[in-house]
């Protein structure tokens, strides 16, 4: 009987390791490492094009010939990723000459150091050695991935203060009056489907003390949130009452500088015609951390959802959001209508509905031809979607007469048949 391992988190950052060989097994163990911070020397004759890219981009250094004992000189872990057995038992030796731990992928049993199945959820790293048996680990992986992502682990902890410069964070970090401040997320929730939202969306909505949802936020997504979190409702009706847009800002400040982890959640994108950028700035001059989580919008997928894609080889080579929330002749509109007409690829229009019959009228008096095919999607991707086919020229009457009503949005262009068969 074998002794048990003995786990350890290595901290590789700026540390050298040494991978033998050049195929799929060492296009799988690179990222990792590369994600550690390692400085990582591949040594092998030839390699895969995904390593190849790799070291094009200076990310590794690639010494292009068959493993020297120089090569682990400075290095503190080699990983073996070829499986010519007498030649990984040469780079055995030479590692063990040198302490240095050795991974060997041909041969666990020859190995000094074994790498286990690693799912990751956000700052947690859950690494599961399988005793000897590698589809143990993973099967054991897979299950507590599943429990992560269901949420059902405990004390599931928010981002860290100061989050990573890759989580796109803004602002001051320090506490504010001796009191930990908090912090402020900007989700996007995806366009309806509660499954369109991101993975790191969900993780950070699973770890809001304090969510503020918008009217277009999928509400399943609401109905899974821990019984404590303090729910706001920021409904914003249409050309209805609207709460400003400043309580709203100011409740992500209250409430991040009271200490609490905010979750702003908004459909789609937070950055298409979602106000994002007018909230991270309030953050940021509040001095509360703000950090940024794009999301699927629907401008493109209410088109996707209805089998219109917005860009089609052959067909369309541009595509143009538009919101048309702002009548086309009035003074405060900021599309250049005129121009709009004038492309040949595919016009999103969101926010169109009240509008659409000036917004069709002006395109067509502008040029674009009444019989470029047309399309309104509405509430895209859940199960009470309807879609409306027609022409610029007979779209608003249709859309009328069919009683389709917003949230919705209208694709022009020919891509909106370019999928039929
Ligand atoms: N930030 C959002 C857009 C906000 S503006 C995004 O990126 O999707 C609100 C408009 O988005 C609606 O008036 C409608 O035009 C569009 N919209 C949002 N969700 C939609 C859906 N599920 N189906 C169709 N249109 C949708």
């Amino acid at each position: 009987m074998t002794a048990n391992p003995y786990p350890l988190g290595l901290r590789l950052d700026g540390r050298r390791v040494v991978v033998v060989g050049g195929g799929v097994v060492a296009t799988r163990r690179v990222p990792a490492l590369l994600d550690a911070g390692a400085d990582v020397l591949l040594v092998a004759p030839e390699l895969t094009p995904a390593l190849r890219a790799r070291a094009d981009a200076g990310r590794l250094r690639w010494v292009p010939r068959r493993f020297a004992p120089e090569d682990l000189d400075g290095a503190w872990l080699v990983q073996v990723a070829i499986d010519d057995p007498a030649a990984a038992e040469s780079i055995s030796v030479a590692a063990a000459e040198r302490r240095i731990f050795c991974v060997r992928a041909d041969d666990r049993t020859a190995a000094t150091a074994w790498t286990p199945a690693v799912t990751r959820h956000g700052p947690v790293t859950v690494a599961v050695l399988g005793g000897g048996d590698p589809r143990r680990a993973m099967t054991i992986r897979d299950a507590i991935r599943d429990l992560l992502a269901a949420r059902l682990v405990p004390g599931d902890a928010a981002p860290t203060h100061g989050a990573s410069a890759a989580e796109g964070t803004t602002g001051a970090t320090e506490a504010t009056g001796g009191r930990q401040t908090g912090r402020v997320a900007l989700v996007g929730a995806g366009p309806g489907d509660p499954e369109l939202i991101t993975v790191k969306g969900w993780r950070l909505l699973t770890a809001a003390d304090v969510v503020v949802a918008d009217r277009l936020v999928p509400g399943l997504l609401l109905d899974e949130l821990r019984p404590d979190v303090e729910l706001v409702d920021a409904s914003k009706i249409p050309y209805g009452p609207s709460r400003a847009q400043e309580e709203i800002n100011q409740i992500l400040v209250d409430r991040a500088l009271a200490g609490a982890f905010v979750v702003r959640l908004k459909g789609g994108d937070p950055y298409v015609f979602g106000r994002g950028g007018e909230e991270l700035l309030a953050c940021a001059q509040a001095g509360v951390p703000v950090t940024v989580v794009p999301g699927v919008t629907s401008s493109i997928a209410a088109p996707a959802a209805a089998g219109i894609p917005v860009t089609h080889r052959g067909v369309a080579h541009e595509f143009v959001v538009v919101s048309g929330h702002v009548a086309p002749d009035s003074a405060a509109s900021l599309v250049r209508w005129d121009a709009v007409a004038g492309l040949r690829g595919t016009l999103v229009i969101l926010m169109g509905l009240k509008n659409l019959a000036a917004i069709t009228d002006t395109l067509i008096a502008h040029g674009r031809s009444p019989q470029t095919p047309a399309a309104v999607v509405q509430e895209a991707t859940t199960g009470t979607q309807r879609v409306l086919r027609s022409t610029l020229g007979a779209v608003a009457a249709e859309t009328l007469a069919a009683d389709l009503r917003p949230p919705a949005v209208v694709v022009v262009g020919d891509v909106v048949g370019a999928l039929d068969g």
